[in-house]
């Protein structure tokens, strides 16, 4: 049994990586607008909740072309925390009140939106309307009409847009997508992807609020199953059919609990996802002709884990995510390196979760997509 790493991977292999350019900041001749001067970039981070708190702000404080420069935050006790915490000086801290003022402040480059699913779309929106690039947390909106005005909000502003899927930063992702690319497996003919875990919490968090949430387990961890799918057959899907499942209706009042679903690709490959408020799950896996592989865990924070039917061990050093992701974006806006993870990616995902939602409210039925080739696919 071998081990890939990132570095004997590559001699395994005829061509080079797809994440190479992860270890590149070679600067990038193009019009870089109000940071052409700059070398880290500030980023405010709006909501400082769980995510932002245990994941993202520690990050920052390892990124290499990003800093934490600002917060932005509805709760005032947060504040002299924070400001402690992370030396963030007074003249960067907001409020929801007083964000749009944000437009004058040169140390903010890039606002974070980190807040529940609902207020993603008008904080994105104000961000942009600020003059700050944005990364918008998953799921993009709450619906398409949400993702296309973020979108539309971004490029009139001439701001860039990227989406907080840390996972096509990170190399066990990666991974899969060079064996796809390479057809090291052969064709793909089927993947499987499963994204869930079991919430027995607090029955009024904002996540079972389909107010604040804009559903349930699909939105808040479906995305990740439905990503993999398109990772691990190159292909965004034609058609996709689903099922809803509930057995504790009593907690799960207004989101849903489970939810499966069926892809068909246009080389013929066919998908099957699962993701759940009720049931924990990460992985995924991808039979080719000649071959599989599969990833387990496949969504989480990392280290993830990977095997091949090679007999391979897919092994990576590990390294924070989210640094990885927000250096990603930093030197897209730099340096005009590829947007990893674009906003056609986001409103993609939400065109594929609206399609699940129509084909449960009609018991199933098979649901026509119809993407460009590559719509949404990172650079
Ligand atoms: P959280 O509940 O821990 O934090 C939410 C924050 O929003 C809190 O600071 C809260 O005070 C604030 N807030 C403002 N208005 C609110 C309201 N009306 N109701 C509730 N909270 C309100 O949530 P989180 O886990 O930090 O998630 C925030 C966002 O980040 C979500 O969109 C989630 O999908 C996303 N997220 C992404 C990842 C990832 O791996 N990319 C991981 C976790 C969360």
């Amino acid at each position: 049994m071998k081990n890939i790493t990132r570095r004997n991977f590559n001699s395994l292999t005829a061509k080079g990586i797809g994440g190479a350019a992860l270890l590149s900041s070679a600067p990038f001749a193009c019009a870089m607008g109000v940071n052409q001067k700059k070398e880290k970039l500030g980023i405010a981070l709006v909501g400082l909740g769980s995510y932002s708190t245990y994941q993202l702000a520690p990050a920052l404080q390892d990124t290499q072309h990003s800093y934490l420069a600002g917060i932005v935050t509805g709760t005032p006790a947060k504040e002299q925390i924070w400001a402690d915490k992370y030396g963030i000086p007074k003249r960067n801290i907001y409020n929801y009140q007083n964000f749009d003022d944000i437009a004058t402040n040169e140390d903010i480059d890039v606002v974070y939106v980190v807040l529940p699913n609902s207020m993603h779309a008008e904080f994105s929106i104000r961000a942009a309307q600020a003059g700050k690039h944005v990364i918008c947390e998953k799921p993009m909106g709450i619906s398409v009409a949400e993702c296309d005005a973020i979108i539309d909000a971004c490029k009139d502003a001439g701001v860039k847009l990227g989406m907080g899927y840390r996972l096509h930063s990170e190399p066990y992702t990666q991974q899969v997508k060079e064996f796809v690319r390479e057809r090291t497996f052969g064709d793909v003919l089927f993947v499987s992807a499963d994204a869930a875990y079991r919430s027995t919490g607090n029955p009024d968090q904002w996540r079972l609020d389909r107010s604040l949430s804009g559903g349930g387990a699909l939105v808040n961890m479906g995305v990740y199953a439905i990503q993999s799918t398109i990772y691990g057959t190159g292909e965004n899907p034609i058609s996709v059919a689903a099922q809803e499942f509930s057995t504790r209706p009593d907690y799960f009042k207004d989101t849903d609990e489970t939810i499966t679903a069926q892809f068909k690709f246009p080389s013929g490959a066919v998908g099957n996802i699962s993701t759940s408020h009720n049931f924990n799950a990460n992985a995924m896996y991808v039979s080719g002709s000649s071959g599989w592989f599969r990833l387990q865990p496949a969504n989480n924070y990392g280290p993830l884990s990977g095997e091949t039917s090679r007999g391979d061990i897919i092994k990576f050093p590990h390294e924070s995510q989210q640094k990885l992701q927000m250096d990603d974006f930093a030197r897209h806006v730099l340096f005009g390196e590829p947007n990893k993870a674009p906003g056609e990616m986001g409103k993609r995902d939400m065109m594929i979760v609206e399609a699940i939602y129509r084909s449960i409210a009609d018991d199933g039925a098979t649901i026509a997509l119809d993407f460009e080739p590559g719509f949404g696919f990172g650079g």
